[in-house]
């Protein structure tokens, strides 16, 4: 398994973290198999979706913002940042990629972030390749 610490640099981002994962799979010299990626975090995720248009980010994060709005009277978590949490379960905490020939095997436009919700700070990335 490998390590990679993400900084990141809003309260709210998402930031592409394919190259990492690609990094892993090249030095574990697997051709065809399967890249597992883990963000270990309650208050951040990880996500697969459209790395072309920047646009389709800032909508995932306004409709996130809408669905789970940072403030509400019935939030009781004492920290604070209940919304963070939520949308952390929503993203999820790993993805799997397929690999083939050495390399991810995705769509045209698809691109794997990390999805931060309660920034900035270091976030850790955990990624393994099965082969
Ligand atoms: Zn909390």
């Amino acid at each position: 398994m490998k390590e990679f610490t993400v900084r990141t640099n809003s309260h709210t981002e998402f930031l592409e973290i394919t190259d990492r994962l690609q990094e892993a799979i090249d030095e574990s010299g697997i051709k065809e198999g399967i890249c597992v990626a883990v963000v270990p975090h309650t208050t951040a995720g990880i996500t697969i979706n459209e790395n072309a248009d920047p646009d389709v980010v800032s909508d995932m994060i306004y409709a996130l913002d809408k669905a789970v709005p940072w403030k509400d009277p019935h939030y009781r978590h004492g920290e604070g940042n209940t919304a963070a949490h939520v949308k952390s379960s929503i993203m999820g905490h790993s993805v799997h990629v397929l690999v083939r020939g050495g390399k991810l095997q995705f769509g045209t436009w698809q691109g794997v972030y990390l999805c931060e919700f309660d920034g900035p700070r270091s976030r850790n990335l955990w990624v393994t390749v099965i082969g």
